[in-house]
């Protein structure tokens, strides 16, 4: 995720502020222009603002609210006065949200939109449809849900919110055996289900999508009870981002979305605050300087991966000097490395 600063007074707000701490202005995301906004009260309004340093002429005359969901802290995404919504773009995807009359449950549901907005970032940055786009799929949807079963079926993501406890998701990452567990993780692994059914079925890649990751329509309950009866094969490092990725071939394409995803995310955020190795010059010295691009908008793959593979490095030397496990404990095989090609191409193609 790009840096944000406060347009009122040029200080650092993040992503989650509602406020700037220097010189005190509400602030908000502003999901058309994909930027943080300081606010003004726009007088007579209730709950009315209008944007203090940003755009000119027709947008800086417009005014925009909060979205709804900011009644519960949950939310700090701005909405157009004139929108058919008082839900943010996010917000407005969100089926079933948990009752939060219940014990934890609005803290718990707090932590899920942090993610979910983080994910929503990513895919407004790509351009990614959440309405179904041209093929006329079912919209994005989410179910936050306390003891729900988290998964995907026909454009609905379902989560379960006990996941934002992080005691609970420890002991799940430990009883499935696995090296990496986040509710960012969940969502963008789900999404990856939702944007096959856009990309590859609808899209027309389904042949070569079979050709790499093998034929889906093999029967998923079935494949799954077996992965979790007998593992993943020994080798399976050699062609697959994870072990779950072996179980069934939408399993393989979800998990290879999500690290596509953590990809691109992480190495616009290491670009913007200045840690990257690549972009400081660390790795090729000051004879080939680096161009910076968007990442979000890079067309070659590989100039991707020779962007992650020394910041993931640097990022897992970082974490253990400090005591923590491995930041991103994954190696990308040549296997998982043209699976993620093949997500990169379709949503290249996706969004042109
Ligand atoms: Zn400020
Ligand atoms: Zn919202
Ligand atoms: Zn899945």
């Amino acid at each position: 995720m790009k840096l944000f600063s406060c347009s009122a007074c040029g200080a650092r707000v993040y992503f989650e502020n509602d406020i700037c701490l220097t010189c005190g202005h509400s602030v908000g995301f502003d999901a058309d222009a994909l930027t943080m906004a300081a606010l003004e009260l726009a007088p007579p309004g209730v709950g009315l603002f209008s944007k203090v340093g940003i755009g000119n002429g027709k947008d800086a005359a417009s005014h925009v609210r909060y979205c709804e969901n900011a009644a519960h802290a949950a939310c700090n995404w701005l909405v157009p006065d004139d929108a058919s919504s008082t839900l943010c773009k996010a917000c407005a995807c969100n089926r079933t949200i948990p009752n939060l009359s219940e014990e934890g449950r609005i803290e718990a549901w707090r932590e899920v939109e942090q993610a979910k907005k983080r994910l929503a970032y990513s895919l407004l940055r790509f351009g990614l449809p959440l309405d179904g786009g041209p093929h006329k799929a079912p919209p994005l949807a989410f179910d936050f849900l306390a003891q729900g079963v988290t998964g995907h079926f026909n454009g609905v993501v379902t989560l379960d919110v006990i996941e934002a406890d992080p005691v609970e998701r420890e002991r799940r990452r430990r009883l499935f055996d696995e090296p990496y567990r986040s509710l960012l993780g969940h969502l963008r692994h789900e999404s990856g289900h939702y944007y096959w059914m856009l990309l590859v079925e609808r899209g027309g890649a389904i042949e070569p999508f079979r050709e790499l990751f093998g034929d889906e329509r093999q029967d998923y309950q079935a494949a799954l009870a077996a992965h979790y009866a007998s593992g993943a094969p020994a080798n399976w490092g050699e062609s697959y981002v994870s072990a779950y990725a072996t179980s069934h071939p939408w399993e393989d394409w979800a998990e290879t979305w999500a690290h596509y995803m953590h990809m691109v995310d992480a190495v616009e955020t290491a670009e913007a605050t200045g840690m990257e190795p690549r972009a400081a010059g660390l790795l090729f010295g000051a004879a080939w300087p680096f161009k910076k691009y968007d990442v979000y908008r890079q067309e070659s793959f590989d100039s991707l991966m020779e962007r992650w593979v020394p910041l993931s490095l640097a990022l897992n030397n970082l974490s253990r000097s400090l005591g923590h496990r491995d930041f991103y404990p994954f190696v990308i095989s040549a296997g998982s490395r043209a699976k993620l090609a093949f997500v990169h191409g379709l949503v290249r193609a996706g969004v042109r």
